[in-house]
Parts: structure tokens; C-alpha cells; sequence
């Protein structure tokens, strides 16, 4: 099976109104015609994609998420995962519920399986399929289904298949046929302003494609299946709960994503050490998203991370911290493979 590295993607947001009113001073730039960003005026970081603040919603999914699209379509699973501190554009850059130029990495992939499934229907290299989707978020270490919210408290479990991929027990699966009727509202959609009545801030959240694919081939009546995933996975603020400012429950919310966060970290450090070897033990069991990302962290999947960072000076310590977590996440090999048809 084939090794690829884990792609990261580096975005740097516009300074906002507000900022740019209260002369913030832009401290991350990035190298033009290349992928690299540089910190200040003498640290550079080298990614596999690097946007800077004109870049469009196209142009992030049109170089680095539509190829994940062709591999869920070839059988391959994946997952783009966005990453950053809070206010640093994660929301914008996955987006959910916007069919038009804003729309984010959500609607963009919703509209490209339904377009690749139908132009592989067309050149009658492809069968029946069918997507469906399911839609997760984590509330303190809990597991929760956005498609049935109104079931109280049912937790989902995680448990991994024979061939090492993540599978989510109990998550309701809704079956769509178009990236209108996702999107559009006529069920229970993701949306950009999604949040969780309980939170008092956004909590991360999970969205994933099954694609089902069935083809005969040519010359035989023998039907082969083919399963494959893409999961959109929106990570919430990555700066340290002390450092949020926020008491009460608002603390014991940030105390549970930065747990998850931390462990996310340690899986990260531990994968991406050069001299590690494959025996070496990695803490997934750590924390609730680390094992739901085990088969895109040194797994199966094709995965890329999406890291995004507020330009502003004042965030220049949680933009170093995001910039090292995601240069460390480039050194990650995963082997995917299709399930066997
Ligand atoms: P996060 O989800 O990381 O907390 P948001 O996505 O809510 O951050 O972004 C914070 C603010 O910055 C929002 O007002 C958003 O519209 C704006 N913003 C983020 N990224 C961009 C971008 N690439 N272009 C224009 N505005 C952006």
C-alpha cells in the first residue's frame, strides 16, 4: 500500500473592519507564488498550500478539496479537517448552507459529488450510488447527533472495522440525492451559524459523505460494491482554555475542547516524529475526536488539515502555535486504500 503524507493547507484571513479601525498590524504574510507563510519578519513556514487574504472560497476548494471529492468517488476515504484559533476563519473556510460564490468547503463538496456522480454516470463508467450523510457534533467529550436532536441524550460510540476505519455506531444516516435539498434547509442542514443550544460556543463538529457505489462490470452480470467516506470536520477554537478569558460553563466547554485538542496534539507529535517507528504507541484513545480521526491521522484516509490564522498582531502567540501544529501535521503518513469490491 502506498504512503502519502497528510496535506495542510495554510489560510491567513483579511484583517476585519474593527481591526483595521483599531490599526491592528498584519504580522503573517505569504510568500507570493509559493506555499509558504512568513511569521513576523524572519520565521518561514513551508506548507502544501498557502492563501492569503484575497484568495477565494474557490480557489481553496478548487486546489486542495476537489481532489479529495475524486478520491471518494475512486473509493478512497478522506477528511479535511479546519483548524485555528477562534475568529480565525474556520467557520467561514468550511462553510454549510450557501449555494453561491461564499459558500465554503461544505457546499462546495455537496455540489461536486452530485456533479462528478452524475458526469461518471454519463460516461457510463458508473453505476447506482448513494449518499448519504451524517452530521455529529462534541459536547464535552460527548458525541452527539445533529439529525436527532430532539432523541435526548443519545451518544454515539466509535469502534474501528477490520480494514482500520473509524465507524460511528447509532449516527442517523440521512439519504440525499442533491446538494440543494442538503443544503437548502429541507432537512436538518448544516449550517454556517450553526450552534448548539446547550453551548454557549461552537462546539466541533463532524460532517461526513458515505458514497455507496455499485457497478456491474462489462462483460459479467457480477455486481461489486464500493464504500468510501469523506468526513468535513470543523475542530472549534484551538487556543488554551486559560487563555479564553471565559468562566463558568463557557471555561468547563473550553476545558473539554482543549482536552480533546491537546490529545489531538500529542497524536500529532507522536506521528510526526522522524526517528518514530510503527510500533510505537500513539494516545488515540485519549480523547473522543482523536479516535474519531484515527483512520485520517497515520490511517487510511487521504486527509488534509486546513489551518487557519487571523493576521492580526495580537494573535501573533496562537498563530506561531497554529503554524507549528500544522508544519508538525505534514510529517504524518497515511496508507489509504479502497475497500475491495
Ligand atoms: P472561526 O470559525 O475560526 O471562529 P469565523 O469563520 O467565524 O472564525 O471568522 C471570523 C470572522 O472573519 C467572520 O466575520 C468571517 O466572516 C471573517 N472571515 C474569516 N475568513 C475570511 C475570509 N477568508 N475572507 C473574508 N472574511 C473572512
Amino acid at each position: 500500500m502506498n504512503e502519502v503524507c497528510v496535506r495542510v493547507a495554510l489560510r491567513v484571513r483579511p484583517l476585519l473592519p474593527r481591526e483595521v479601525l483599531h490599526h491592528h498590524q498584519v504580522c503573517v504574510r505569504v510568500v507570493p507564488d509559493s506555499a509558504q507563510v512568513m511569521l513576523g519578519s524572519d520565521r518561514l513556514f513551508s506548507f502544501d498550500h498557502a492563501f492569503g487574504p484575497t484568495a477565494s472560497q474557490d480557489e481553496v476548494h478548487e486546489s486542495c478539496v476537489r481532489p479529495l471529492v475524486e478520491s471518494l468517488l475512486d473509493g478512497y476515504n478522506a477528511t479535511v479537517f479546519c483548524y485555528g484559533q477562534t475568529g480565525s476563519g474556520k467557520t467561514y473556510t468550511i462553510g454549510g448552507g450557501n449555494l453561491n460564490e461564499e459558500g465554503g468547503i461544505i457546499d462546495r463538496v455537496a455540489q461536486d459529488v452530485f456533479l462528478l456522480l452524475e458526469e461518471k454516470r454519463k460516461n457510463s463508467d458508473g453505476g447506482e450510488a448513494k449518499v448519504g450523510v451524517s452530521y455529529m457534533e462534541l459536547y464535552k467529550e460527548e458525541l452527539r447527533d445533529l439529525l436527532e436532536l430532539h432523541t435526548i441524550h443519545k451518544e454515539l460510540h466509535i469502534r474501528e472495522d477490520e480494514r482500520g476505519n473509524t465507524v460511528v455506531v447509532g449516527a442517523k444516516e440521512m439519504v440525499v440525492t442533491s446538494a440543494e435539498e442538503l443544503l437548502n434547509g429541507q432537512c436538518p442542514a448544516p449550517h454556517r451559524h450553526h450552534r448548539n443550544e446547550r453551548a454557549l460556543q461552537p462546539l466541533p463538529h463532524i460532517l461526513t459523505f458515505q458514497l455507496i457505489q455499485c457497478c456491474h462490470s462489462n462483460n459479467s452480470s457480477l455486481k461489486s460494491v464500493r464504500s468510501s467516506k469523506l468526513c468535513l470536520v470543523d475542530l472549534a477554537g484551538s487556543e488554551r482554555a486559560g487563555k479564553t478569558g471565559n468562566t463558568g460553563t463557557r471555561l468547563k466547554e473550553s476545558v473539554h475542547i482543549n482536552t480533546g485538542l491537546l490529545a489531538l496534539g500529542n497524536v500529532i507529535r507522536a506521528l510526526s516524529d522522524p526517528g518514530r517507528n510503527r510500533s510505537v504507541h500513539i494516545p488515540y484513545r485519549d480523547a473522543k475526536i482523536t479516535r474519531l480521526l484515527r483512520d485520517s491521522l497515520g490511517g487510511t484516509a487521504h486527509t488534509l488539515v486546513v489551518a487557519c490564522v487571523s493576521p492580526s498582531h495580537h494573535s501573533v502567540a496562537e498563530t506561531l502555535s497554529v503554524l507549528q501544529f500544522a508544519s508538525k501535521a505534514r510529517h504524518i503518513r497515511n496508507r489509504p486504500g479502497t475497500t475491495p469490491t
